[in-house]
């Protein structure tokens, strides 16, 4: 069982690589845009702050996935956590450091997955998510066999996210600039840092992950 965190900007292929982390070793995804975008359907007080944050493309507060993080942590995962798209600032870095250490556990690596800005807007703005089961394409590089129907459970709910446009782009790139590309260094200094190229195909970078993943 390993605890590993996936880094990089949105669209570098974290949830896509995740996934398929799920299914070969049975590890669970904790994806905080996923618990976001769900909590934004509850209707709450809470649930319309956070979608405006979101679809602006700004960070939600550290309190808020501190407290979703923490929840999904204490249940516990047989297989292991990936942590995609958080941590994503220094407090929530050492906030899951010490969630984890909690529960006796820490983490087994952390892996960059370095994508350059031009390949980005491609990625996001090709992106489609099936509502019901999670599956991830792209309009281009992975549409599905049938167009407008996910290949993996068959729903004909594919969805476009309201931020993945141009303009929130943007945002979320300085964000992520900003706030959460300090952690490379935080990680580097601990030994944990472990860099793939996310540029190349799904399975290329795929077997990147898990060599790392069967040295950790
Ligand atoms: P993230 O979770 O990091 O935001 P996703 O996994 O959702 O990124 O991927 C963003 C988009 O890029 C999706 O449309 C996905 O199909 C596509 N994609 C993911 N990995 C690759 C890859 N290695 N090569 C080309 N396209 C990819
Ligand atoms: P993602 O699905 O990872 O691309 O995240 C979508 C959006 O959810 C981000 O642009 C943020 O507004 C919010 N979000 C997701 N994870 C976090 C996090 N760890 N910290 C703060 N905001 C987050």
């Amino acid at each position: 069982m390993a605890n590993i965190i996936l880094l990089g900007p949105p669209g570098a292929g974290k949830g896509t690589q995740a996934k398929r982390l799920v299914d070969a070793r049975g590890m669970v995804q904790l994806s905080t845009g996923d618990m976001l975008r769900e909590a934004k359907t509850s209707g709450t007080d809470m649930g319309r702050r956070v979608a405006e944050v979101m679809e602006r493309g700004q960070l939600v507060t550290d309190d808020i996935v501190i407290g979703l993080i923490g929840e999904k942590i204490a249940k516990g995962s047989r297989g292991g956590f990936i942590f995609d798209g958080f941590p994503r600032t220094l407090p929530q870095a050492d906030a899951l450091g010490d969630l984890l250490a909690a529960k006796g556990q820490g983490l087994d690596a952390v892996i960059e997955m370095q994508v350059d800005d031009a390949a980005l807007v491609a990625r996001i703005t090709g992106r489609s998510t099936c509502g019901n089961c999670g599956a991830v394409y792209h309009d281009v590089t992975h549409p599905p066999k049938i167009a407008g129907v996910c290949d993996a459970c068959g729903s004909h709910d594919l969805r476009r996210r309201a931020d993945d446009n141009e303009d929130a782009l943007k945002t979320r790139l300085m964000e992520y600039y900003k706030k959460t590309s300090p952690l490379i260094g935080y990680y580097y200094a601990k030994g944990q840092l472990s860099a793939v190229d996310g540029l190349a195909d799904v399975e290329t970078v795929a077997t990147a992950i898990a060599s790392v993943l069967d040295k950790a």
